[in-house]
């Protein structure tokens, strides 16, 4: 190695450099051969219509529809025909880290979806945006200090004659830390920080989260003057959540809630939901709920909650007021969450993690690392088998979806993907609608990925698209992040 290249970026730098050398001849000589193919032009097609799939899957079989009374083929494709007698399908991959092209698909796809939900449009009525809509976000306790980003004179955690924790570290902090600063999210001291707890806590937010969701109903009733049974007789609530790591590797749930009436976006919501109500119902069950773990004789028993921020604030069609949120801001701030996965805020890794060897050769903060280490060192206890913590190291335990919703609040990703085979022409729109006609289709996996040159062509087709794309979203974050400057909860 050489002596100039002393930090671990410049390695990488060197290294590419080198990789990129060493591969290129090789990619020319393969897009010399796949251009020389006859069939050329449909696998550009094909790699196309993946939008550049970074890891697309391919797919062998045939599919025919016929007129059930007559048996005349209506439609037929087998991919013998095909480039390598396969199709390329998008591997619809949600994380920017392992496919751009499909990850920005997704955030499309969320975008819609969110946004359907509050003001209607994919099979949700245009009436829900003037059902109650509440965006709240409800955050993670604390498990110890930590530094944090601090703007103009203020100071990360001043405490006068705060001495030192057990480990002879300080309990104060009088510097002032950037953004980019990598104190923030570590703790003031780890050997004081309740890394079980924070574990434990990211394993049970699902359920922290469904039993919220049971006591901001059972309170709203209460508050109507119903009984908590008749809820479901007056309204019904829907929501769409999104977990979002913080810096300190803890995450926090941006939900939309939304209040219907008793058969979901067609019915109107109920006189007694009114702003005050649901937020009061909301405030009281986030400070309400509790889960406690199983008991381990190494660790006892947990007691696990919210923490104490709350941020709730009424969504509005039109911005009349200004604690009001957008709908299109709302749903673009969603949205951009589900294309990162726990690696991209530094706060994990993308891929699962097979031994605690793999979790020192992943370049996260030690405390990261530590939260990893616990994880896997707790999935160990029988009495948290159920867990499966050591599948889940890599996301610091939570097993959520990065985007849950309930099944009223808005349409779902396989219809939104189904409409889009549709505008594509991928389905025979002809041969579906019939009604006397009969699909018979056999697909089998046959591998997956680019060889160096198709690689290359996909990487071209997905910059184009990318960049055609950009003026759009430009000015749709810059929408959101100007209401989100207003309220956005820090770590
Ligand atoms: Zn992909
Ligand atoms: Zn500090
Ligand atoms: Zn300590």
């Amino acid at each position: 190695m050489r002596a100039d290249l002393t930090t671990p970026a410049d390695r990488r730098a060197a290294l590419d450099t080198a990789a990129r050398l060493r591969h290129l001849p090789e990619a020319d000589r393969d897009i010399i051969r796949l251009a020389g193919d006859p069939l050329f032009p449909r696998l550009l097609e094909q790699i196309t219509s993946t939008g550049g799939c970074a890891h697309p899957v391919h797919l062998t079989g045939h599919t025919t529809t016929r007129n059930t009374t007559t048996g005349e083929i209506l439609h037929h494709y087998d991919t013998r025909t095909e480039p390598g007698e396969r199709l390329l399908v998008r591997c619809r991959n949600r994380r920017a880290s392992i496919c751009p092209p499909c990850s920005r698909l997704h955030a499309g796809d969320t975008f819609h979806l969110v946004r359907a939900g509050l003001t209607g449009g994919k099979t949700v009525p245009q009436d829900v945006r003037d059902h109650l809509r509440l965006f709240a976000t409800l955050t993670a306790p604390s498990f110890g200090p930590v530094h944090r980003a601090t703007t103009d004179r203020e100071r990360c955690r001043p405490r006068r004659n705060a001495g030192t924790c057990p480990h002879a570290a300080p309990l104060s902090c009088t510097a002032h830390h950037t953004e980019d600063d990598p104190l923030v999210g570590q703790p003031l001291c780890s050997g004081c920080y309740d890394y079980t707890g924070h574990v434990l806590w990211h394993a049970h937010a699902g359920q922290l989260w469904d039993r919220f969701t049971r006591a901001t109903r059972r309170h709203l009733a209460t508050l109507a003057g119903i009984p908590q049974s008749h809820f479901p007789r007056h309204a019904r609530l829907s929501f769409a959540k999104v977990a979002e790591y913080q810096r300190r590797a803890a995450i926090h749930v941006h939900a939309v809630i939304r209040l219907d009436g008793p058969d979901g976006p067609h019915t109107p919501p109920p006189p007694w939901g009114t702003v005050d109500a649901l937020t009061t119902a909301v405030r009281t069950a986030s400070v309400t709920v509790t889960v406690t773990t199983p008991y381990t004789p190494a660790l006892g028993e947990h007691a696990l909650r919210w923490g104490a921020q709350l941020d709730t604030r009424p969504l509005h069609a039109a911005l009349d007021d200004p604690d009001g949120l957008a709908d299109d801001a709302v749903a673009a701030y969603v949205a951009k969450y589900v294309t990162k996965s726990a690696a991209d805020t530094t706060a994990g890794a993308d891929h699962r993690l097979r031994t605690p060897d793999d979790i020192d050769a992943i370049p996260a903060s030690p405390h990261v690392r530590t939260l990893m280490h616990t994880s896997w060192r707790l999935g160990s206890l029988p009495e948290l088998a159920h867990l499966h913590l050591r599948a889940w190291t890599h996301t610091l335990g939570y097993r959520g979806h990065i985007l849950t919703k309930s099944r009223a609040y808005s349409t779902t990703y396989a219809a939104l993907r189904a409409e889009r085979a549709v505008h594509q022409g991928a389905v025979d729109v002809q041969a579906v609608d019939g009604a006397d006609a009969v699909t018979e289709a056999h697909w089998r996996y046959s591998g997956s990925g680019h060889s160096v040159g198709s690689a290359l062509i996909a990487a071209g087709i997905a910059e184009d698209r990318a960049e055609s794309l950009q003026l759009y979203r430009e000015a749709r974050d810059d929408d959101a992040r100007f209401a989100a400057q207003s309220w956005e909860v820090k770590p």
